[in-house]
């Protein structure tokens, strides 16, 4: 592969995504017709004639997650390793069910989650898969736990057991996990919210006591979440407190760090991970913070017998084990009778490209530069009369100010292409959530973005004077600059 000719095209791209719009603004209506009008799919096309139109609608027709001043929901720019990755990844198409037919894919993600393992502290022997993302990964979390807490799970079920399994988290957990207790028959109900303090961080003596008070009413709690940067706030829960209370009542204890986890490679900001080495399973997303195109999630586990025993499978259609490995090491070689998928993408060489190129101290770099963005972001915004709310070292900030109503401050930020921040509810008041997700978000992005929104509440409160802090900001031409017309 030519990496120059690439790097030119991935360069061209990147420059047009950042001086296009953010937002769009289209119907459902628009696109079916245009879809209707060029693709019957009788008449065949060029590949060219098809990738244009392709691009110009992934241009014109989505929120730009890679845009430098999308402040939005976890989603990364990318790297060029991570995006070449892909591309070789579709053309050798390796299949990752078993070791036998792609030795080399297979131990490049060995390596690869063998050095993040480390980096969280768990023990050399745990064991670790690439997933479809954080959902996938929490819910093999679930299933592990569940297998190896109730013996008879996995062969009889739930409906064997002597009562109603019970998972301990906050409200500030991902909601996903809604998901999870339906699809594994666990049902909704079996998820017990947890108060949190005004950190939205989760309360632990009220955890320890919900747990003896389930005890005593013959529920069977068997696992407590912790999470590593909540969605909406970017909160972390006391991991050592709550590995305390996991091991003393014998519990399973997950660490949800889907966003968050990437933080263990930053030297300023690892020291608010502690506890996250005593997790039984930890949850943690590549395709987040770790910046490289969706899926590529990662699930880790200090049981590799427990994830055996949840996936294990005999066939007799798959090629047999490695050569000089025994029946009993094998299975750890083969990701289908360790996780949930069965044929698998090669999905970790993206982390394995990236990582290889940036270094580990280069990827450190660009984890410290967006959590100094969101030091700058909240420094702007306090010194310029807004209220920061929640409270984090990860660079997320939820805002408000007397008299803004978030709803029409962000319509009004993303009609004018300045930036896409979203709404969330904490301690059931509305307030403005803006996260760093882009490696390529500057001081100036950040500047620019307070300055626009200095004048945009002015302009939306009658009466009030214009804030002197936000008309001396010299505001660069691509601050309202749409590219092309939607
Ligand atoms: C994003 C996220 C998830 C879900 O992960 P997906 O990759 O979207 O499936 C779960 N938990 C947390 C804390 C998250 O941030």
């Amino acid at each position: 592969m030519n990496i120059g000719q690439i790097q030119q095209e991935f360069a061209r791209l990147e420059s047009e995504i950042a001086d296009g719009p953010i937002v769009p603004n289209v119907t459902a209506e628009e696109i079916r017709a245009h879809l209707q009008s060029r693709y019957d799919f009788k008449r065949s096309m060029t590949l060219d004639e098809v990738v244009a139109d392709v691009e110009a609608m992934l241009r014109k027709w989505q929120v730009q997650v890679t845009h430098q001043r999308y402040f939005g929901l976890f989603n990364p720019s990318v790297t060029l390793a991570s995006v070449v990755a892909d591309t070789l990844v579709a053309m050798y198409n390796p299949q990752l069910a078993n070791w036998r037919t792609s030795p080399a894919a297979n131990e490049m993600e060995r390596h690869t989650l063998g050095w993040l393992s480390a980096k969280f502290g768990l023990p050399q022997d745990s064991i670790a898969t690439f997933t479809s993302g954080g959902m996938e990964a929490n819910l093999s979390a679930v299933v592990v736990a569940l297998t190896r807490k109730f013996p008879s799970y996995g062969e009889h079920g739930l409906r064997h057991l002597a009562g109603q399994p019970t998972i301990y988290l906050t409200e500030e957990a991902h909601h996903g996990f809604n998901k999870i207790a339906h699809i594994t028959g666990l049902g909704r109900h079996c998820l017990r919210p947890i108060a949190t303090d005004r950190h939205l961080q989760m309360n632990v003596e009220q955890l320890s006591s919900r747990i003896a008070e389930d005890l005593r009413n013959g529920f069977l709690p068997f696992m407590v979440v912790g999470t590593v940067g909540t969605t909406a706030a970017g909160a972390i829960d006391p991991l050592l407190e709550i590995a305390r209370v996991c091991s003393d009542a014998s519990l399973w204890f997950h660490v949800d760090a889907a966003w968050g986890g990437a933080a263990i490679i930053s030297q300023d900001l690892k020291h608010h991970l502690v506890g996250i080495e005593a997790a039984d399973s930890i949850t943690c997303d590549a395709h987040k913070w770790f910046s490289v195109p969706m899926g590529c999630g990662m699930f880790f586990c200090r049981h590799p017998e427990s994830v055996a025993q949840a996936f294990r499978s005999e066939v007799s259609y798959m090629p047999g084990k490695p050569p000089g490995v025994g029946d009993e090491a094998s299975n750890t070689f083969n990701p289908f009778t360790n996780s949930i998928q069965w044929s698998r993408r090669f999905i970790g060489l993206k982390l394995f490209m990236a990582l290889a190129e940036q270094g580990e101290a280069g990827y450190a770099e660009m984890i410290d530069h967006q959590a100094r963005m969101g030091r700058l972001l909240r420094e702007s915004l306090q010194d310029t009369g807004w209220r920061i709310v929640n409270s984090t070292p990860l660079p997320l900030v939820c805002f408000t100010r007397d008299g803004l109503v978030p709803s029409i401050l962000l319509a009004a930020l993303r009609e004018n292409q300045v930036a896409w921040m979203s709404e969330a509810v904490l301690d059931g008041v509305s307030v403005v959530r803006a996260c760093i997700t882009s490696f390529r978000t500057t001081e100036q992005d950040i500047h620019c973005v307070v300055g626009q929104m200095n004048r945009l509440f002015s302009d939306s409160v009658p009466g009030t004077n214009n804030d002197p802090a936000s008309t001396t900001i010299n505001e660069p031409h691509t601050a309202i600059r749409t590219g092309t017309t939607l």
